[in-house]
């Protein structure tokens, strides 16, 4: 079933998702899965499954040259999605991303996502390659989200890349994209980067997850800001318990978000990361609750990897 779908027929109440990372290459999706299976009991309607593109990595040959391998340490995003929809009956929405691929690779993975029954997609720019300072796109693929969202719409409308392909069957995918509260840290200001993401709702995007926040003025700030520039699709708020001390300086480094000052100086004031654990949970409780007395429609967790205090907040609110 379709994000949006799920969204309909909640009539109101605030549901419960979560995204998830492929595991690492090597580790088995019995691993995933005992992770995954206590916060079942939540009944997530749908999770989403990032897409990790290719980074270089460096090998000593015999002769003392340095050999560089592209690799792909969390493949497996598509079979990930198809196993979970198999294993839990939940709907999956894969991460699709703009980097890595040409425009006719992108259609064959959206071909195979219609065969496996997986009715919705995030369309995303996706991250630069770790060792490049910038975005950059393949020859003949996409610069921006807005153009793989143009392309995933064209699909559903039954237009392929081939011109002389007749009576295409048109896929149905439920489109979301990313939406950033603290804005793009590429975009100028806020404002612009809200024409560019009003551009990507106005070709066919049908809802918006947010970036990460710890303070929730930030997304009600947002959300009235979308509305004023007539972006009238659900804002879905994505927050994330924070779980170890460097934390407080990785999360702004990767991310480019801000912790407010009163979050920063708890975790300061931590022992050890157990005491951090804890302040994260409490901090996420209080934001979830927040959220969902403004009434936002789905609280989205992004797991990376811990489901434990996912669970532990689960608990206190759904
Ligand atoms: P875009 O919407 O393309 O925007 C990128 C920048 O370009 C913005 O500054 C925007 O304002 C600007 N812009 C947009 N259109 C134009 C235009 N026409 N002309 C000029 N400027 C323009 N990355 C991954 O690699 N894999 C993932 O699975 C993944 N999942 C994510 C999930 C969420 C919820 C979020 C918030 C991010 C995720 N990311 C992921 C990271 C994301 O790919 C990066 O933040 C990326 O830099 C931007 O992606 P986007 O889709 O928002 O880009």
């Amino acid at each position: 079933m379709k994000v949006i779908d799920h969204i309909k027929n909640a009539n109101g109440r605030t549901l419960f998702s979560l995204e998830i990372l492929p595991p690492l290459k090597g580790e088995n999706i019995r691993t995933l899965f005992d992770n995954m299976d206590p916060l079942m009991e939540f009944k997530p309607p749908f999770i989403d499954v990032t897409y990790h593109r290719e980074e270089y990595v460096y090998k000593k040959k015999e002769n003392g040259l340095l050999e560089k391998r592209s690799t792909r340490k969390r493949p497996g995003t598509v079979g990930i999605c198809a196993a979970i929809q198999n294993h839990y009956k939940v709907d999956t929405v894969p991460h699709i991303i703009c980097g890595g691929f040409n425009k006719e690779e992108t259609e064959n993975a959206l071909i195979d996502l219609q065969f496996l029954g997986i009715d919705n997609v995030l369309a995303l720019q996706g991250d630069a390659i770790k060792s490049e300072a910038k975005f950059m796109p393949e020859p003949d693929g996409h610069r921006y989200a807005s153009e793989l969202v143009e392309q995933i719409v064209n699909m559903n409308n039954g237009k392929f890349i081939d011109e002389d392909l007749q009576h295409a069957t048109p896929t149905n995918f439920c489109i979301g994209v990313s939406g950033y509260p603290e804005k793009h840290f590429s975009s100028p200001n806020l404002k612009t980067d809200l024409k560019f993401l009003k551009n990507k709702v106005d070709l066919g995007a049908e809802y918006i997850v947010t970036q990460m926040f710890f303070d929730n003025k930030a997304y009600f700030e947002f959300v009235d800001k979308c509305r004023e520039a007539g972006i009238t699709v659900p804002i879905i708020p994505g927050i994330k318990p924070i779980t170890a001390k460097v934390q407080a300086n990785v999360l702004p480094t990767i991310f480019h978000i801000d912790l407010p000052e009163e979050l920063a100086d708890e975790i300061e004031k931590c022992k050890d990361n157990a005491a951090v654990k804890q302040l994260g949970i409490e901090w996420c409780v209080n934001q979830s609750k927040e959220l969902m007395k403004f009434g936002v429609p789905l609280v989205h967790f992004y797991s990376m990897g811990k489901s434990d205090p996912i669970y532990k907040i689960a608990r206190r609110l759904f």
